[in-house]
């Protein structure tokens, strides 16, 4: 049933520019001279970036006047962002939504020619399921002392997220950044406590005790706008497939890199690719592969520094994928948000979109089940189960709570279970202090870009990490002063 969307064959064609033509010459020079001398070493590009994710593509397509070479190990680019066509609609596996407020972000996705749909939070139904009480919309759950606390939240969190937006090295943001955001639930009642922590999980993995009081905060005053998000039209890969195929032979996929390493003032990027090793030498690299990847492929990384990219913790994240019938028997809903489930949050891809004016398409739900890292008993618990007891389970839970919902299974017409073992990462309060000044800057002409890159994570983040290496590598498309969130990024979050 999925059809994963690739760009063009000919994206990974063999007319690509071709470091093995390189590797040949290098050959050629080894059995003239004996052993190949660093000295010798001939750029083959003018930059090679290591993965295909939303960072790495970016990065590339800000350099693709260039000499460039990405390298991506999956058959598919993308990596997190992951989208796939049911019967005439699509559904995101992966990465769902993005803040659209201007910025690089939204200017990226213009440029693109990107479709947003963007809901009226007051017009989509945003239900609830809390403390053993279904709400069907948001305002349904909104009494009045959860307005109260909704008006607390902003007024604890606000002044915090200022203080986040100070410098790196201003005293009250270090102070900020090495706090949780316990104390920030302390006041409110328990329901909302609740609604705020299955959010939190469901769309954000933060667990309060382990989540700075910086993004923490930030991610906090999102919790009552999940609707003004923004939502790609046909699906959040189109980002990273237009991207791909911008580049054409530029990027290539199943070409694993193995080893990133600097040899005479050039960086040496060695991949095996259709069974081959190959190498493609630059000036510079940019490497955006998930944290846990970087210590493995950059050998000669100090060890303060291995540390930090060992460190970084990421949860896994799982979408179960129920694809029902149109006529469902319960009143449909944008988003559900659940406190008492093995999911935290069910999207219903197509609800409020072109795809629903269709009445032969039928309904994609998907469910979000996101673990904390430090849980890892239930990890390995869950990591056990197969993907039909996990649909089981999910559909026992889903009929549980919602109204109506009893008799879903008679409208189920196919599932899927899309597991990420690295899903979203920990913006703990360590992250911060310790981590995050180690992993961010260059190693020599090697740098490295990715959310775990740069303190605003998610989505925001792996864009700006990308369009600050692009600008490192020498990218000259993109202007010094068109950019607020860039801007906002260079001078709050400098790295
Ligand atoms: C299920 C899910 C839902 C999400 N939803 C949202 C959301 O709604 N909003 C939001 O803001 N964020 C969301 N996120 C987070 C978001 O997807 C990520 O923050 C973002 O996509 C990260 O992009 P990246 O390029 O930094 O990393 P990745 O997407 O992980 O890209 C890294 C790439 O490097 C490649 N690679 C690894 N090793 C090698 C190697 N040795 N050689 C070559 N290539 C290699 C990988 O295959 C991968 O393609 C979600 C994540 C998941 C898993």
């Amino acid at each position: 049933m999925a059809v994963h969307a690739k760009p063009t064959s000919a994206a990974n064609g063999q007319a690509a520019v071709n470091p093995n033509e390189n590797t040949s010459r290098n050959a050629t020079n080894n059995r003239r001279n004996g052993p190949m001398m660093p000295s010798e070493e001939v750029p083959t590009h003018d930059a090679v970036i290591v993965g295909g994710g939303l960072s790495g593509l970016i990065t590339a397509y800000l350099l693709r006047n260039k000499n460039i070479l990405l390298l991506e190990k999956e058959s598919r680019f993308g990596g997190r962002v992951e989208s796939e066509q049911i019967y005439e609609l699509t559904n995101n596996v992966g990465t769902q939504f993005f803040a659209d407020e201007g910025g690089s972000v939204s200017r990226l996705m213009d440029e693109l020619e990107i479709e947003r749909v963007r809901h009226k939070p007051r017009h989509v139904p945003y239900s609830f399921y809390i403390r053993g009480t279904y709400y069907p919309t948001l305002r349904s759950f909104m009494s009045f002392g959860v307005h109260v606390d909704r008006l607390k939240l902003i007024a604890m969190a606000l002044p915090r997220l200022r203080t986040f937006m100070k410098p790196a090295d201003h005293p009250k943001r270090q102070e900020l950044v090495g706090q949780n955001i316990v104390g920030l639930y302390d006041k409110l009642r328990p329901e909302t406590k609740s609604f705020v922590t299955t959010y939190m999980r469901g769309a954000c993995l933060a667990k309060p005790e382990h989540t700075s009081a910086g993004i923490g905060s930030a991610l906090m005053l999102g919790v009552f706008f999940l609707g003004e998000n923004s939502w790609v039209t046909g699906g959040f890969q189109q980002v990273t497939d237009r991207m791909a195929s911008t580049l054409g032979d530029k990027a290539r996929y199943s070409a694993e890199v193995t080893r990133v390493e600097q040899v005479d003032g050039l960086v040496r990027v060695t991949f095996v690719e259709g069974g081959q090793e190959r190498v493609a030498t630059a000036p510079s690299a940019a490497v955006t592969t998930p944290a846990s990847v970087v210590p493995r492929i950059v050998p000669d990384l100090p060890d303060a520094r291995r540390d930090a990219f060992e460190r970084v913790k990421y949860g896994p994240l799982t979408m179960v994928s129920l694809v029902f019938a149109r006529e469902v028997p319960w009143d449909r809903f944008f988003a559900m948000g659940s406190d008492d489930t093995v999911f935290q949050m069910v999207i219903d891809q197509t609800f409020d979109t072109p795809a629903d004016d269709n009445p032969n398409n039928p309904i994609v739900c998907n469910f979000i089940i996101s673990q904390y890292p430090d849980e890892t008993t239930e990890i390995e618990r869950f990591a056990a189960m197969s993907d039909d007891e996990i649909v089981e389970q999910t559909l026992a839970d889903f009929t549980r709570v919602v109204p109506n919902a009893d008799g879903a299974d008679e409208h189920l017409i196919d599932t899927k279970v899309t597991r990420y073992p690295i899903g979203e990462i920990e913006l703990s309060p360590e992250y911060y202090t310790e981590l995050l000044p180690h992993i961010a800057k260059p190693f020599g002409n090697i740098h490295f870009a990715g959310d775990y890159t740069h303190p605003l994570s998610f989505v925001d983040g792996a864009v700006l990490s990308a369009f600050a290496t692009a600008r490192e590598l020498g990218s000259d498309l993109i202007g010094p002063d068109d950019d607020r969130l860039m801007k906002l990024s260079a001078r709050l979050f400098r790295r």
